[in-house]
């Protein structure tokens, strides 16, 4: 079944601006998707009917927004197949899912003790280890990446050993695209006995995800990726895992007993949820996953192949144009360089036109080194983007390489 891609993009409002005259091309998906009707409304609706505080409320308005905000964790639990709704904590996006695993690690590793994490990664997922890893006396490695944009899987294979306590490596690389094999990965990593957490910003947002069918600990995403609101996200972890792992923010709801001197720690998935969660924006986000999964998820996969082939034929055509990572398994994102003019430039002259891409080292500096590359220009399709629009960049590009020749 193909997608109604028409009917799609009648229910973003946003797709109907125009920038200077032109109709708007939003090619920046990997950086925030736009937001269908039902999330904005979901987000409102919760404002109007029934904000207030969750949890310790003894009123009807509490009561409600209990029912919906728990509700919403149910559908991310059913979303990435966790085994229990307690496994599902609310955060405010996928940096902070991994800030607080990261911190917990920091108290648990030893000198001696080594930490892999990879050559693709965005800062969210890098930064966090190194300071675990500067806390704790233990010893980061990297995976290399490869010239096609893939991990090189024997150098990761010959990095792991008993001294592994951790690996941390992204679902989807957001500056190439490159799809990792995780399920092997973890698997790999889990031989040696060490603890997995993907990174999911950009993988969650193309399709469904199987955090049983991956056996890593942790999964990370964030709302805004896949239609939702700013603002939140949820991190998954393993029970048996998380039980254990050591809080970091501390404060209220995520206790059981305080006294002057101590306190003892709430349940899952409470006892990472200090304080007053984003409640309407997690009620959003659990209407903004119920509106992706009602799509036809192999359409969605279809579709998204269709405009990168299609965006890839014309790429490797373009006078000029390197595309930065070629992966066997990709998703939407067509990372390239000109020969002319830095990326910033072509970013600033394609929104002149109504284009809207991301340019800069995509929050992955070390993956901007690695290709000696100052940054790139990605284009990052979504499921509302047309054939057409992909036409429409080139066509605007071809006018921006003239201007900067
Ligand atoms: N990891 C990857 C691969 C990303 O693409 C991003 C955001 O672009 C993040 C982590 C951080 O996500 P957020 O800023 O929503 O916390």
């Amino acid at each position: 079944m193909s997608l109604d891609v028409a009917a799609i993009r009648e229910q973003f409002p946003i797709l109907k601006r125009e920038i200077d005259g032109n109709p708007l091309v939003y090619l920046d998906n990997a950086a925030t998707t736009q937001k269908p009707q039902c999330v904005i409304d979901a987000l409102v609706d919760y404002y109007t009917t029934c904000n207030s505080n969750v949890h310790r409320g003894a009123h009807r308005l509490a009561d409600e927004a209990t029912r919906h905000f728990e509700a919403a964790r149910d559908i991310v639990k059913d979303f990435i197949n966790a085994p229990k709704r307690e496994e599902v904590i609310w955060t405010s996006g996928t940096t902070e899912g991994i800030n607080i695993i990261a911190n917990g690690l920091g108290q648990l590793l030893s000198p001696g003790d080594e930490v892999i994490t990879t050559g693709m990664d965005h800062h969210a997922n890098l930064v966090t280890w190194q300071q675990a890893c500067k806390v704790s006396g233990a010893t980061l490695k990297t995976v290399p990446v490869l010239d096609s944009g893939e991990l090189d899987q024997s150098a990761y294979s010959a990095l792991l050993n008993e001294r592994t306590k951790f690996v941390a490596f992204p679902h989807v690389s957001n500056a190439l695209g490159t799809v990792n094999p995780i399920k092997e990965m973890t698997a790999k990593a889990k031989q040696v006995g060490a603890w997995v957490l993907v990174d999911g910003a950009q993988g969650a947002a193309h399709g469904r995800v199987d955090v049983q069918d991956i056996g890593c600990d942790f999964y990370a995403f964030s709302g805004h990726k896949i239609y939702g609101p700013m603002g939140v996200g949820a991190l998954w972890g393993k029970a048996s895992v998380l039980a254990n792992w050591p809080v970091w923010r501390t404060g209220g709801e995520m206790i059981s007993t305080v006294t002057l001197q101590d306190a003892t720690w709430n349940v899952l998935p409470y006892r990472f949820e200090a304080g007053t969660p984003n409640v309407g924006d997690a009620i959003a986000m659990g209407e903004a996953i119920r509106w992706f999964s009602a799509l036809d998820q192999d359409a969605v996969a279809a579709h998204e192949k269709a405009l990168l082939d299609h965006a890839t034929e014309l790429a490797e055509r373009f006078e000029g144009l390197t595309i930065i990572g070629q992966a066997k398994e990709k998703i939407g994102v067509l990372s390239f360089v000109l020969d002319h003019g830095h990326p910033a430039d072509i970013g600033f002259l394609l929104d002149r036109q109504g284009i809207a891409v991301r340019t800069g080292d995509h929050c992955a500096q070390p993956l901007m080194a690695r290709f000696n590359v100052p940054g790139t220009a990605r284009a990052s399709f979504s499921v509302y983007n047309t054939l057409e629009e992909v036409d429409a960049l080139f066509a605007a590009l071809k006018k921006v390489r003239t201007m900067l020749a």
